[in-house]
């Protein structure tokens, strides 16, 4: 028996508790290679470490014991897959539980997430406020925050059909993105988002011509960069805020946008020009509606924004910058935001999500 490990060694070596082994060895899983006849005392081969770490391993996955039992005996790689699938597809139901309940007691903003990414779980904090202003008695600005989802939408439109808007594309738009691959699941989404914002105004007459800008942003983690997708229509905004630098993602589709590429508007004359509201594209206002999508690649910390045009027209980069470049979690930045532009006049809606990644 000199080759062979008592087991309180094997199970020193294999991180198994000899209870533990008892319990395998009862399910044939993991029978001793040897027992002593006059004192029970159990053995086990070195080659058996092997076995058992493959058990160990499972069992930190939280397979059970009985599928354990037949995968050790055929360990196929299908079968690991579809545990792994298994796992997303789970995960996945779970968060967006977590999402409507959250939604269920009206929370806007949240603390720490866990995000599991390809091949890494890192964390993301985001936080989000949205306000009326001081002039306006609606709020036709929503926004969500689903991980690895983020959204804002300004609606445009009469009272009902400005806020019904931003708020059925933004649930449409969260039901229907399938996460990977981000380009084309959010152009996917956005296009579902602009249909059913399209056929709710045709078939509504007191929704008759409403619309919205919609914004969003996948965040996908993978270590040493993170991947973003961002999508947008209309003049809400997504910004990159890194080593003091804001940096725009998105381009505004509106008529003071194409003014100042033609260099006819200077970049401070635009908060104040009579067409700054004049869009030219949002969702909602033609059954199909593209939007612009970009894939970032972000190295290292940064801060993004995510904002209706409340906060933009009524702050410039500067100020923006200063209050992202604060100590604040990002529900307090976004908070600050808000309290920025209503400081400011506080004209329109704003709506402003803040991620830290
Ligand atoms: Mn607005």
């Amino acid at each position: 028996m000199e080759d062979l490990l008592p087991i309180g060694e094997f199970a020193a070596r294999s991180g198994l508790s000899a209870r533990v082994l008892r319990g395998y060895a009862a399910a044939g899983m993991l029978v001793p290679a040897a027992v002593d006849s006059r004192s029970g005392y159990r053995y086990y081969a070195p080659g058996q470490l092997r076995l058992a770490r493959l058990i160990l391993l499972l069992r930190q996955a939280r397979v059970p014991l009985s599928e354990i039992a037949i995968f050790i005996r055929h360990p196929d790689p299908g079968t690991l897959r579809r545990w792994e699938g298994e796992l997303h597809l789970e995960a996945r139901n779970r968060r967006q539980a977590l999402a409507a309940a959250r939604d269920h007691l009206g929370l806007a903003a949240f603390g720490l997430a866990l995000h599991e990414g390809d091949d890494a779980l890192t964390t993301q904090t985001a936080g989000s406020a949205t306000d009326q202003g001081t002039a306006r008695t609606t709020n036709q600005d929503a926004l969500v925050v689903s991980p690895p989802l983020f959204a804002v939408a300004d609606g445009l439109g009469q009272t009902p059909g400005g806020e019904t808007a931003s708020r059925l594309a933004l649930d449409t738009l969260r039901a229907a993105f399938t996460g990977e691959p981000a380009a084309e699941a959010l152009a996917a989404a956005f296009r579902q988002a602009g249909r059913a914002v399209w056929e709710r105004a045709s078939t509504d007459p007191s929704l008759h011509g409403m619309g919205t800008t919609l914004t969003a942003v996948a965040v996908l983690q993978t270590q040493p960069q993170t991947r973003l997708a961002v999508a947008s229509i209309g003049d809400s905004r997504a910004y990159l805020f890194q080593d003091g630098q804001l940096r725009q993602l998105t381009r505004d589709h509106s008529v003071v946008q194409s003014l100042i590429e033609a260099g006819q508007v200077t970049d401070d004359q635009w908060r104040t020009h009579p067409d700054r509201s004049l869009l030219t594209r949002a969702l909602g206002i033609a059954p199909v509606v593209e939007p612009d999508i970009t894939l970032p690649e972000v190295t290292g910390n940064a801060r993004l924004l995510l904002c209706t045009d409340g906060l933009t027209a009524q702050a410039d980069h500067a100020e923006i910058a200063a209050i992202l470049s604060g100590p604040g979690d990002p529900g307090q930045v976004a908070s600050d935001l808000i309290e920025l532009a209503n400081n400011n006049g506080g004209a329109d809606n704003a709506a402003v999500i803040v991620i830290d990644i």
